[in-house]
This record gives structure tokens, sequence and C-alpha cells, in this order.
């Protein structure tokens, strides 16, 4: 795997371990780009198919479903379909062993995603997830949360509805949207609690496969600066982010599992 990296690459990947191992506060703060090497395409990739003229971004808001609840609705039932078979990668995966490992030896590992997907979880990882859960469900009015058979979690994923007919809500007739953060909304409290007591406390922050300008999660980072932490990002691609003390420019999926043997290589 050493091969497909840069001598340069390769040394700041010794660098980022030689950190990493004398250190026992790791919090990590995952992006759309750690499922991308699944077959989840971030919202910054252009959509496909019927979905080809529209904006991410004009989708995911309160103004949108308040405007056209059906669309929006319709657009969440074809991401299910799309994610819904998609399975972890290296990163997830090296990830969850990372937490394990971190656990047997009485370290604090916290991670916490902005990606709604459950792939975290599949690998075996704890996670706090900030923007909430692409598999549940709630009322937009009177946000009662709300599961039946359309497009409720099902563990074999056999049973999934993608149906995109609107759902509405027992106790006040409101419809029904998925439980995720869409741009504008407020952050879950205590998922955001969470995250900050991490960043504030941990000895190194890693913000992997996230593009940092969406906040408040990207300030998440200079909450971790401010209190004496040292930063490292994995990105391929490069990201407003200048406080960043050592930067893996490489899929997350081929950094990762590398990152992770050489930290246990070092502890
Ligand atoms: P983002 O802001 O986290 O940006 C994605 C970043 O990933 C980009 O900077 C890109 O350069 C990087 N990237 C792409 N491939 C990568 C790889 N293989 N390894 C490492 N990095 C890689 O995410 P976004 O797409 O701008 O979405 C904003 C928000 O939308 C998310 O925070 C989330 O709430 C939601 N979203 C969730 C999912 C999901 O759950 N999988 C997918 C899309 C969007
Ligand atoms: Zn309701």
């Amino acid at each position: 795997m050493l091969a497909e990296l840069s001598p340069k690459l390769i040394a700041e990947v010794q660098r980022a371990a030689k950190l990493l191992a004398t250190k026992s506060r790791i919090c990590v703060l995952t992006g759309a780009g750690v499922s991308a090497e699944s077959g989840i395409p971030t919202f910054r990739d252009k959509q496909t198919g019927l979905w080809q003229h529209y904006r991410a971004e004009d989708l995911a808001t309160p103004t949108a479903f308040e405007r056209d609840p059906k669309l929006v609705w319709s657009w969440y039932q074809w991401r299910r379909q799309l994610v819904h078979d998609k399975t972890p990668n290296p990163a997830h995966l090296a990830l969850a062993e990372w937490q394990q490992d971190a656990k047997k030896n009485k370290q604090s590992f916290t991670l916490i995603t902005q990606n709604v997907d459950d792939l975290h979880e599949q690998a075996g990882s704890t996670v706090t997830h900030l923007h909430g859960h692409l598999w549940r469900n709630r009322c937009h009015d009177c946000g009662t949360p709300f599961q039946n058979e359309v497009a409720a979690w099902d563990s074999s994923k056999e049973a999934i509805n993608f149906d995109d007919e609107l759902v509405t809500c027992q106790h006040c007739d409101g419809y029904i949207r998925p439980d995720i953060v869409w741009f504008g909304e407020a952050l879950p409290g205590q998922a955001w609690q969470t995250a900050e007591d991490a960043a504030a406390n941990c000895e190194v922050f890693i913000s992997v496969g996230t593009s940092s300008l969406v906040y408040p999660a990207a300030g998440l980072a200079h909450l971790a600066k401010q209190n004496g932490a040292k930063l490292i990002e994995i990105n391929p691609d490069p990201t407003p982010n200048t406080i960043v003390d050592i930067t893996l420019a490489v899929k997350a999926g081929v950094v990762m599992p590398l990152l992770l043997q050489q930290v246990i290589a070092l502890s």
C-alpha cells in the first residue's frame, strides 16, 4: 500500500503516526468524504439521473420542504435507495479498530460524524452524529419520531419501503421528514455537547473527508486548536482550513489503515 504514496506523503504519514503514538486523547471528525469510497456521493459531487438538475444544497433545507414536501421526500427516498446496500470501506474499518484499541488501552478516542449514513456503526464504531440519521423519520411540525415500514430501518435491509408518497403524523397531521439536520437548522444539543467536550479536551484532532465549509461542525477544529491540540487533515483536495499541522492529501480509505498500522507499531 505504501507504494501507492509519494515519498513526501509517506514522510507525512510517519510524522502523523509519531505524533499520535505519544497522545492519549484523540478526537476524529468525519464528513461525506469518508463514505465516498463506499459509493455514497458527497453533496459536492454532481447529482445523477432524475436529480441531475437539482443541487443538494437547495433540497436539504426546511424552506425547500415547506415549499414542496413531496420533492424533498422523494429525493431522500432516492438517496436511501442509493445508500441502503453500501458497506464500510477501509477508512471506516480502521477507525473502528482504532477506537476499540484505544478503549482497551484506556485512552480516549471520540468519533464524531457529519454523515447521516450508518457506515461507522456497521464497521463497529460508537459514533456521535451531528447531522442526524438518514434511516430515522420524524414529524416536521411536532417532532414526534415516526416509525413504520416507510423507509424504516430494518437490520436485514429487506423491508425498506422506498415509496415516495408523503406520510403524515398521527398526532398533528404534519408531514413526516427524515430525522436529518438541514442547512439552517440547529444541531442536536446532546451530540453537539459531546463534540465540543471532545474537541476542547483532545490532544490531537483529526478531520477526515470534510470540506470544512459547513458550520458549526467546521468550528470544532478551531476549538481544538485554541485548547492546544495538534490538527491532522485527511482530504485529497485542499480545504479552507488553514490551521492544520499535518495534511495527508490522499483518499481516506488508502491512508487510514496505513496510519493506524504505523501508530500501533510505534505505541
Ligand atoms: P463535506 O463538507 O464533508 O465535503 C466532502 C469532502 O470530502 C470534500 O472536501 C472532498 O474533497 C472530500 N473527499 C472526497 N473523497 C474523499 C476521500 N476518498 N477521502 C477523503 N476525503 C474525500 O461534505 P459535503 O459533501 O459537502 O456535505 C455536507 C453535509 O451533507 C455533510 O456534512 C452531511 O451532513 C451531509 N451529507 C452526508 C452524506 C453521508 O451521510 N454519507 C453524504 C453527503 C452529504
Ligand atoms: Zn406531528
